[in-house]
C-alpha cells in the first residue's frame, strides 16, 4: 500500500520518455523557492498563501528563503518606496539564474492610489516582471492561480538554442543589460562613476540611484 499510488502507476512498463528541455522545466516549476520579501500589506496574504490553509506547499514552495542566493522566485508583495528600489535591484542581482518576479497587487505593478513622489510608478521599472497579478489585496487563491500560471510559463520555456533564438528574435532593448548609457557616455563625471560601478557589478544600483538623486529623493 502506498507505493503504488505515485507515476509509476501509469508507467506499467517502468519506461518514461521525454526531452531534457520538458524535465528541467518540469523540476524548476515543482520546486519554486520565493525569497522572503513582503514590503506591506499584501505581504500577510502571501504569508497566509504559505501558511496551513492554502499551503502553497503543496506546489513544492514552502520554503521561503531568507538568502537570495537559494531563492528563484521573487514575490514582490506591496508597494515599491523610492529607497528600496536599490535594495530590491540588489537581492534580485543576487539571485541565481533562473529566477522569475511576479508582481503582486496594484501597488507593486503600478503604484496603485500611491501616485506620489515616494513611491515607484511600477516594479518593472526596477526588475524584469515576469507575471503580474491585479487587486488590492490579491486573496491567496488569487496569489495561487498565479503561481499556477507561472508554472505553466516556466514549463514551456525553451532551453539552450531555441532559447537563444527566441531571445533574438525579441526587439533589442534601447539599452543592452550591463552597456553603458548615452546620458552617462557624454557626461565625464557620470562616466568615470559608471566605470568604477562597473568593477563591482553594481551598474544598475548606481543607475537607480543617481535617477532618484536627480529627483531629489535621499537615499543614504
Ligand atoms: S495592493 Fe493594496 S493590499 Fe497590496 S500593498 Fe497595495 S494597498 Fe496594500
Amino acid at each position: 500500500m502506498g507505493l503504488d499510488m505515485g507515476i509509476e502507476e501509469k508507467l506499467p512498463s517502468g519506461v518514461l520518455l521525454t526531452t531534457v528541455e520538458a524535465l528541467a522545466n518540469w523540476t524548476r516549476k515543482a520546486s519554486l523557492w520565493p525569497a522572503t520579501f513582503g514590503l506591506a500589506c499584501c505581504a500577510i496574504e502571501m504569508m497566509t498563501t504559505g501558511a496551513a490553509r492554502y499551503d502553497s506547499g503543496r506546489m513544492g514552495m514552502e520554503v521561503f528563503r531568507p538568502s537570495p542566493r537559494q531563492a528563484d522566485l521573487m514575490i514582490v508583495a506591496g508597494r515599491v518606496s523610492q529607497k528600496m528600489a536599490p535594495v530590491l535591484r540588489q537581492i534580485y542581482d543576487q539571485m541565481p539564474e533562473p529566477k522569475w518576479v511576479l508582481s503582486m497587487g496594484v501597488c507593486a505593478t503600478s503604484g496603485g492610489m500611491f501616485n506620489n513622489y515616494a513611491i515607484v510608478q511600477g516594479v518593472d521599472h526596477v526588475v524584469p516582471v515576469d507575471i503580474y497579478l491585479p487587486g488590492c489585496p490579491p486573496r491567496p487563491e488569487m496569489l495561487l492561480d498565479t503561481i499556477l500560471r507561472l508554472h505553466d510559463k516556466i514549463l514551456h520555456e525553451p532551453l539552450g538554442d531555441k532559447r537563444r533564438e527566441q531571445q533574438e528574435a525579441k526587439e533589442p532593448p534601447l539599452v543592452k543589460p550591463g552597456e553603458m548609457p548615452s546620458s552617462y557616455f557624454f557626461n565625464k563625471k557620470k562616466k568615470k562613476q559608471w566605470l568604477e560601478a562597473a568593477k563591482t557589478g553594481t551598474t544598475e544600483q548606481l543607475r537607480i540611484k543617481n535617477w532618484m538623486a536627480e529627483r531629489g529623493v535621499k537615499v543614504d
